[in-house]
């Protein structure tokens, strides 16, 4: 098995097929130029050195063409977003229907409860994690106010039993069971942003359609990380930010995913826009509003194409890689980083993610007894970036694309050292 020496680490890298990709990446350097130990991925991905020259592309296209660049750039922009599509379907595992990159994740998630979250007066609650991400909560309750419920009486909460710390599945269940003729919708992060705990995004899928309601997926902390299949889950709805595990800049678009089943649904309500209007008489501008099956149909405006491009540039990093080797690399790579912390003799550290590799993404979240925000000042001291999250818990993301085993090894050195 592993083995807790410097030399071990680099053997691994030496071994390890996807090794060449970090210098295809800008890794941030300190003031003597030595490389920062990268560990906030799952918070803003680093960006692909080619990153440049595809946005040049666009840049050099608009100097060039000014409108006529809609359809003679290299890259026509009025089909941009379709240059993304097949590449994005693959990494959450589904359909080029079912996917489109538009806007950014709130604005997704709202536009998908325009559609799927249809309460009546008995069944309108909304069921979300007790930790999820603020904005998701934010977003949740207001729809609840939005269509005039009381938000604090319309959220439900899954919550991790008393003592711990991750979700059980069979708690979902009950609360679905008890209070599923009630329950319009089930937002759930797939990947939670603070324990790194993956969920079974299918069994949740059957868990809210046996009581009829819509389940929808936050994967921003899983697009790229781990493989959704997405399609094969049966769940209606999901969005998930690119500037995370997906490389594509600060503030970068959204992906958006709608299932199959609903593609040719035209009686949804939905907000419209030109986007969202049949390719073929667009630019007509007087035909009745005639909705694009599938995500398209979702779509309200033409989309900035310098951070499309910005996509384009990591998703062709992507298509080339495969999830299926990034995914073995990652659990080599995570297992490697909590083998190390596991040999630390303390008993100040707990890992608080899963331990089984199939119910976690590269992410580990340590907590650490009796610690405060100084320890993560004196981690960045040491060019160690991680993320912090009160009161106790260092978010910590190896992420296979650009970090080393070595990496890895130097970081729980230095924790070592900093207890
Ligand atoms: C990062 C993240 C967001 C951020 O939302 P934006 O609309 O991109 O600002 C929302 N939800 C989750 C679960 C996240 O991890």
């Amino acid at each position: 098995m592993y083995k807790p020496t410097l030399d071990y680490a680099q053997q691994l890298d030496k071994e390890d097929k996807l090794a060449h990709l970090r210098a295809q990446f800008h890794i941030p350097k300190d003031k003597d130029g030595n490389d920062w130990l990268y560990f906030t991925g799952n918070s803003l991905g680093l960006q692909p050195k080619q990153t440049q020259q595809y946005i040049q592309q666009e840049l050099d296209d608009w100097a060039k063409y000014g409108v006529e660049g809609h359809f003679e750039a290299r890259n026509p922009w009025m089909p941009y977003h379709e240059f993304l599509t097949n590449s994005m379907a693959k990494i959450v595992g589904a359909k080029p229907l079912e996917v489109v990159v538009m806007n950014t994740l709130t604005t997704n998630l709202h536009l998908l409860m325009v559609s799927f979250y249809q309460p009546t007066k008995t069944k309108y609650k909304i069921v979300i994690e007790s930790d999820a991400f603020p904005s998701d909560r934010y977003a949740v309750q207001s729809q609840l106010k939005f269509h005039g419920f009381d938000a604090e009486d319309g959220l439900i909460e899954w919550k991790p039993r008393e003592r711990e710390e991750l979700l059980r599945i069979e708690d979902l269940e009950k609360i679905v069971d008890e209070q599923g003729d009630e329950i319009a919708l089930l937002l759930i992060g797939g990947v939670n942003y603070y324990t790194g705990q993956y969920l079974d995004i299918k069994r949740i899928a059957e868990i809210g359609h046996a009581k009829n309601c819509i389940v929808g997926i936050d994967l921003a902390h899983g697009a790229g990380n781990i493989s959704p299949e997405l399609h094969d889950s049966g769940v209606d709805f999901a969005a998930w930010c690119t500037y995370k595990y997906l490389n594509s800049g600060p503030g970068s678009l959204a992906g958006l995913f709608v299932h199959e089943k609903h593609a040719h649904n035209k009686e949804l309500p939905r907000f419209a826009g030109w986007w969202n209007h049949n390719k073929e008489t667009r630019f007509n501008m007087r035909q009745p509003f005639d909705v694009i099956p599938g995500a398209e149909g979702w779509q309200l405006s033409n989309p900035p194409i310098l951070s499309m491009a910005a996509i384009r540039a990591s998703l062709d990093m992507f298509e080339e890689v495969g999830m299926e080797a990034l995914r073995a690399k990652s659990e080599k790579l995570t297992g490697y980083f909590e083998y190390l912390i596991n040999q630390i003799d303390t008993d100040r550290i707990k890992i608080i993610t899963p331990s089984n590799p199939k119910e976690r993404g590269c992410q580990l979240s340590i907590q650490v007894k009796n610690a405060d925000k100084s320890l993560h000042k004196k981690l960045t001291e040491n060019n160690i970036i991680t993320d912090w999250r009160e009161p106790d818990v260092i978010r910590c993301a190896p992420v296979p694309m650009y970090n080393s085993f070595e990496d890895v090894y130097r970081m729980v050195e230095t924790l070592k050292t900093l207890l």
